[in-house]
Order: structure tokens, then C-alpha cells, then sequence
């Protein structure tokens, strides 16, 4: 039930792409949302804030063309908000400038319903920042104007004054300035704005997509045109655009503008995403298994209910580790079910699983692989009792292995099936090479996602202009079962080893200096 007190509805600006510049504010209102209302540009891994089951609507699936438009997006809003349902109207950069938000704030006030608005990161700041074009700056700019570029500067009734913004002391940055563009510098210039003042275009600012190229005011449209610069993009005239470096240190990112897919499942990809953000890249998620629960808890739930009868419970990932003690927690035991068993990981990824349940592990392998982690074992727990949490499907090396010196039983805590239907506009991209590199963070992801991919992708990845990263020599045999060339693979079975990987393999291949897109 909606409490009363608190708004209704939420004016959020989602920022201008990078999902690192939303707010913290618009982070408990996407948790909050059943309905979330918003602009195409929204990025998904912002969309993907808000709750599993929360409906999400993006404006352009409503009737009309972009200006006849809005009376469908308040009465959308209206509807959901008038049956109780908590909606965010999430609108790119911020909600105030130029996105119409004061028009929705004057209709929800209008119609008595309770709203707040959260500000966003606007485009014009975005690109000044990731671009390193500093919008005011002691030296030569004082002030900043945000202008619209949608009126035609020609046409009597626009209500913009050109002529006081070519002689405005201070930087201009125009939204929704590349279709017009052409109108908008010989303006400028008649008005008397020099032909030489420094001008710039920052096409889809923080995100690895992004393009700058700086020029001057008289050049702008012809190198807008030439380069094939399109919206949204923002442009930039002053001074300021001057002290731009040749590239900014987000343009330096190690893989900037590199699209990298990632066949994780969903619920443990956002990490690997956000660090592929970091390094500039341009993350396309393809989750090639689905995790579901066991299909019977029953040997499950029997096992925790004798753990002191184990010396040692052994998890060899980490959605092993999230499994077993969310069960064991849900069936009202507590951590003390496991006083005086030791318990063993298979790398660093399930040990920080299960530090998140407050456990150390007693032991992890120096080389992360079940091979290494059952000579340790068979060594340290001969004679033992031990509990092998797993999947219900995967190598069996290590229960053979440990076998051999150890009393082993072993429980399925999850089941792992193939995604169902992959995303067909990712295997477009895939075929069509726009995706330059795929990762994979285990066999059963490689084989799943390999099986998906058409002859032509193949034909790609043999030819090496698609290229793949693994995680660990295991990894990479089942890619070679597909007679795959793996391109790199991670020296420390880790994540964070298989972006290094992939990191090295893009600086060697030398594609760095040359890519921008
Ligand atoms: N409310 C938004 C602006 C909406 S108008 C904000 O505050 O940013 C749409 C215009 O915003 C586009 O035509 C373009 O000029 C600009 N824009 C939006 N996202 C952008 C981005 N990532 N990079 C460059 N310009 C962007």
C-alpha cells in the first residue's frame, strides 16, 4: 500500500548515459517504482534499478510522433499514479532543462497529485566534464548559456535573441543543435561572433560511444557533416573549448569505445559491466545460462541438517555460496549450524561470497581451478568428511578426485539451464562484427552462448576480427570444442584477471590508437 505521505510520482533525471552520474536520490526512487515512465535515451543498466517485476515504459512505445506525443505520457502518468501505483517519469539528463519536466510538474500539480522532482547531470555538463572542455574557466569564460538549437533561427516567431547570445560574454552550449546546425553558425557569425571563436561537437557524452572533434564556429557544420556527427550530441562555442587536451582522460580509458559482451547471468553481471564501464568499453550483456533453484531442496535441506557430521564444505562458486546459505538462513538455522567445519573455495570470487555471509574460507587453491583444489584437499582432509556444494551440472573432476581420499557427498543447490531466447538484436551486432570482443567466465557459458552464435560470427572469430577472452585454461577447452581460437586468457582465474587479459590483448593488437568509435 502507498504511503500517503510520500509523493507519487517522481520527476528522476536519469543523467546523460553514464549510469555512474545517476543520484543517490533517484537510486531509492527507481527501488521504489512500479512503474517506471522513460526516454529512450535512458541507458538500461539504469532502468535495470528498478525493481524485477516493476513495469517499464519507454515513451517512444506510446501513439504519435515525438511533439504530439506528450498528452499520452501525462495521461500514462495520471492512470498509474490515480490507481496508486509509485511512478518514475525518468527523463534523460535533467528534468528541467529541456525536457519538458516543468510541463509534467504543472500537470501533476494541476491534477492534486503528489510529486518531487531529483535533479539529473545534464548533457552540457556531461560533455564539458568527459570531454575536459571547462565550461567557465578564470581566464576566459564567466558564464555559461544552455540553449536550445530546436527553434529555427530564422523563422520570425522564435523567442531566442541571437543576436545577444553571439555577443554573450561566456560559453554557449546548445542542445538539439546538429539538425540546424548550418542556420545556427550563420547566424552567429552575422550577429558578429567571431569566425575563428573555438567551436565543439560532443556526440552521446559519457558514454563509450562518445565523439568530440573541435574546430571553429566558421568550420563547425562542414565538420559535422564530413564526420558523419549526429545527435544527440552537444555543442560547445567559447574560448574554453581551446584548452581541450587532444584526447580527455575518459576518451584514454584502456578499451574506450570497445563493445565487450558479457555472458554472465544477469544477477552476476553488474559488477563485470560497471568495471567494463571503467575501462571505457561499451558492455553488451548476452546471459547465455539462467540459475534456478534445485529442483528438490529435500537432499539439501537434510545435509544442513547434519553439517556437524562434515569436516569440510567445499563451494566451487559463488552462486554455490548465495544458495546454500540463503537456504540455510530461510530454514531458520544461523551461522553457528557451522561451528568447527572449515570450509574450502575454489578462488576469489566465492571467497568474497562468502565473506559476504561473514565467513573466511579456511582454505583457497593458489591456482583457481577444482584440479588445484582437490590435491590441497585430498592432502588436508584425507580420511575426512566432506560436503561438495554445487550445481546440478558441471565437471565432476572434483568429486572423483577427492574420492580418492575422502569420505565426499555432495549436494545441488542450483540448477543451471541455457537461456531460453538471447537477445536478437545482440546476435545481430555479434554477426555483423560490431562486437569486437566476447568473455567468458566458464565452460558451461561458453559452450551455451557458442551454440547461439551464426556461421558468419564464427566465421568472424576464426578470422580473429571477433576475438575471444577467457577466464581460465578450462574455459578456453570447451571454446576450442567449438574449434574456436581463444584470443586471451586470464593469468588469475579471476574477473578481474580476465579484463586484464582482455585489457593487454586490445594495447597489443594496437587498435587502440585508431578506434574512437
Ligand atoms: N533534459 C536533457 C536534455 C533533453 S533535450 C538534459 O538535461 O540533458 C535532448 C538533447 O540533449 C539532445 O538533442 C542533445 O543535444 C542533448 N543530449 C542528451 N544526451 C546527450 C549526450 N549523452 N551527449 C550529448 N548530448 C546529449
Amino acid at each position: 500500500m502507498h504511503d500517503p505521505s510520500l509523493p507519487l510520482v517522481y520527476l528522476v533525471g536519469a543523467g546523460p548515459g553514464d549510469p555512474g552520474l545517476v543520484t543517490l536520490r533517484a537510486v531509492e526512487c527507481l527501488q521504489r517504482a512500479d512503474v517506471v515512465l522513460h526516454d529512450k535515451l535512458v541507458s538500461p543498466r539504469v532502468l535495470d534499478l528498478a525493481p524485477a517485476n516493476s513495469l517499464r515504459i519507454c515513451v517512444d512505445q506510446l501513439p504519435g510522433e515525438h511533439p504530439q506525443r506528450w498528452p499520452y505520457i501525462h495521461q500514462v502518468m495520471l492512470e498509474h499514479a490515480r490507481t496508486g501505483r509509485v511512478v518514475v517519469r525518468l527523463k534523460g539528463g535533467d528534468p528541467f532543462i529541456f525536457g519538458r519536466g516543468g510541463e509534467e510538474a504543472e500537470v501533476l500539480r494541476a491534477a492534486g497529485i503528489p510529486f518531487e522532482v531529483v535533479p539529473g547531470v545534464t548533457a552540457a555538463l556531461a560533455a564539458s566534464a568527459y570531454s575536459e572542455i571547462p565550461l567557465t574557466h578564470r581566464a576566459c569564460a564567466s558564464a555559461v548559456a544552455l540553449i536550445t538549437g530546436h527553434e529555427n533561427p530564422t523563422k520570425p516567431e522564435i523567442s531566442l535573441d541571437w543576436k545577444a547570445l553571439a555577443q554573450f560574454p561566456g560559453t554557449l552550449a546548445i542542445y538539439m543543435g546538429i539538425a540546424r546546425l548550418e542556420l545556427i553558425v550563420q547566424v552567429l557569425l552575422q550577429h558578429g561572433k567571431p569566425s575563428d571563436t573555438p567551436a565543439a561537437v560532443v556526440q552521446l557524452a559519457s558514454t563509450g560511444h562518445q565523439q568530440t572533434r573541435t574546430t571553429t564556429l566558421a568550420k563547425l557544420a562542414d565538420v559535422v557533416r564530413d564526420e558523419g556527427l549526429m545527435a544527440p550530441a552537444i555543442i560547445l562555442i567559447g574560448p574554453v573549448v581551446g584548452l581541450r587536451p587532444e584526447k580527455s582522460w575518459f576518451e584514454r580509458r584502456p578499451i574506450f569505445g570497445q563493445r565487450v559482451l558479457v555472458t554472465r547471468p544477469q544477477h552476476q553481471a553488474g559488477e563485470m559491466l560497471r568495471r567494463l564501464e571503467e575501462l571505457g568499453a561499451i558492455p553488451y550483456l548476452l546471459p547465455a545460462v539462467e540459475v534456478h533453484d534445485p529442483k528438490d531442496w529435500r537432499p539439501v535441506d537434510e545435509a544442513i541438517s547434519r553439517l556437524h557430521d562434515f569436516s569440510w564444505l567445499v563451494f566451487t562458486s559463488s552462486n554455490g555460496v548465495q544458495k546454500f546459505f540463503v537456504r540455510l538462513l530461510g530454514l531458520g538455522h544461523d551461522l553457528r549450524n557451522l561451528a568447527g567445519v572449515k570450509i574450502a573455495v575454489i578462488g576469489p570470487g566465492t571467497a568474497d561470497a562468502l565473506r559476504r555471509f561473514h565467513l573466511q574460507p579456511d582454505l583457497v587453491p593458489e591456482t583457481f581451478h577444482s584440479e588445484a583444489l582437490a590435491a590441497m584437499l585430498c592432502e588436508r582432509a584425507a580420511g575426512q568428511r566432506i560436503l561438495l556444494v554445487r550445481a546440478d551440472r558441471g565437471r565432476d573432476v572434483l568429486r572423483q578426485e577427492l574420492s580418492k581420499t575422502c569420505e565426499v557427498e555432495q549436494v545441488a543447490v542450483y540448477s543451471q539451464a541455457d537461456a531460453v531466447e538471447p537477445d536478437s538484436r545482440i546476435l545481430r551486432s555479434l554477426s555483423r562484427g560490431e562486437i569486437r570482443y566476447i568473455t567468458f567466465t566458464s565452460s558451461n557459458i561458453a559452450r551455451a552462448t557458442l551454440r547461439h552464435l551464426d556461421d558468419i560470427c564464427r566465421l568472424r572469430i576464426r578470422q580473429g576480427t571477433v576475438k575471444i577472452v577467457t577466464i581460465s585454461p578450462v574455459t578456453s577447452a570447451a571454446v576450442r570444442e567449438f574449434g574456436m581460437d581463444v584470443a586471451a586468457e586470464a593469468r588469475e582465474y579471476t574477473v578481474e584477471g580476465l579484463l586484464k587479459a582482455l585489457v593487454e590483448l586490445h594495447q597489443a593488437s594496437g587498435s587502440h590508437a585508431t578506434s574512437t568509435s
